[in-house]
């Protein structure tokens, strides 16, 4: 028999949660963010849930060339633009769009020799000082990229830091509305968690805004807000079950380094998942659990290949028993993957993209 553990992929959530994100933004194009391999689940998994997006956003060259396998003919917008000079070529042969963050990539462009012009994403440093171009550098960029015969359309990006933390937006909005005001062209500003919270402001919302984690299910601002209160369906479950039961007493404890010891007298299950399968070993004991569809907690420390839960609200529960570690469990339940990422100190968006090549995935 396999081993009981495996991920399912949900390409119809994929197509609700990009619903919702159009709702928010109604006026604006929507790229759906397909980096990282569609954020760990697979292109080729939730392509179904994909095709209602007007255009696609990835980083690399060979997720680019997949969606044009795989039929798209809608725009294809490489955020990180080019990594080298030859690249360009097939954003040429691809009719791919690309962003151009820093002079070198001005200078590939003006050295390429293309039949067919590019259309570029001009990307302004606003405030997350990761790419673009200062507000002071943006124009002359912007003039040198106007001048090439090998760019027939400039439009232009920026990417907030903080939209679902409490510094916010309206900073990055200025900085970037202030130094772009008259200067033509499209502007895409929005990833998820400026759609969900920010995007009653048009200056926000145009033209285009870029659907990330919001897509796969997860509220970029967990936890003060879940994906209920969004709206948001998982597009990934993390499913188990337990391959033993352990009775322990006052005083005995669980797993590697002793981390968890029991204060009462408590069944305990353990679970066909560790960390090998992208469980996250950091996980504290209590990180929620469904185990039958019941919410319970993690006691001890993750191992490589297992994890104990505590059974004290599943009395039923034994040998074989369904465990949800994130996603859909039975009948109608649910567990957020920001919750368990939460309970290893990190975020949803890790927890999806680090899913083990070792885990069976299925779609349904
Ligand atoms: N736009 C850019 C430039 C990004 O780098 C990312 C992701 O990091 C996104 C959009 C999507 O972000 P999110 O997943 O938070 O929506």
């Amino acid at each position: 028999m396999p081993r009981p553990i495996e991920a399912l992929v949900h390409p119809d959530a994929l197509a609700r949660n990009l619903a919702t994100a159009r709702r928010r933004a109604p006026d604006a194009r929507l790229w759906a963010v397909i980096k990282a391999n569609a954020y760990g689940h697979g292109i080729e998994r939730v392509w179904p849930g994909l095709l209602g997006a007007d255009g696609l956003a990835m980083l690399d060259l060979d997720e680019a060339q997949r969606v044009r396998d795989l039929g798209w003919r809608g725009p294809v917008l490489l955020l990180e633009g080019c990594f080298e000079p030859r690249d360009l070529e097939l954003c040429s042969r691809l009719n791919l769009w690309h962003v151009v963050h820093c002079d070198e990539q001005i200078d590939w462009l003006a050295a390429h020799k293309t039949h067919q012009p590019h259309r570029v994403f001009l990307k302004m440093n606003s405030g997350m000082n990761r790419l673009g171009f200062t507000p002071a550098h943006l124009r002359s960029a912007w003039a040198r990229l106007d001048a090439l015969p090998q760019v027939d359309e400039i439009s232009l990006v920026t990417h907030f830091s903080d939209a679902d933390g409490p510094r916010g937006i309206s900073h990055q909005v200025e900085a970037f509305v202030q130094a772009t005001r008259d200067l033509p062209g499209e502007r895409s500003l929005s990833n998820s968690a400026a759609i969900l919270r920010h995007a009653a402001a048009a200056d926000v919302r145009a033209d285009w805004v870029r659907s990330g984690i919001l897509s796969y299910g997860s509220a970029p601002d967990f936890p003060e807000h879940d994906i209920a209160h969004w709206g948001l369906v998982p597009a990934m479950t993390l499913r188990s079950r337990l391959i033993a039961v352990q009775q322990l007493q006052p005083g005995d404890s669980v797993g590697y380094g002793s981390r968890f010891v029991a204060e009462r007298a408590m069944r305990i299950g353990i679970v066909a998942c560790g960390y090998a399968d992208g469980y996250p070993r950091l996980a504290a004991s209590g990180t929620p659990v469904l185990v039958d569809g019941v919410r319970t907690g993690t006691v001890g420390r993750v191992s490589m290949d297992m994890l104990a839960v505590d059974l004290t609200p599943v009395p039923a529960a034994g040998f074989g028993s369904e465990v949800t570690l994130w996603g859909h469990g039975p009948r109608g339940t649910r567990l957020s993957i920001d919750e368990v990422a939460h309970g290893a100190g990190t975020i949803g968006y890790e927890l999806m993209c680090a899913l083990a090549p070792r885990v069976p995935v299925r779609v349904v």
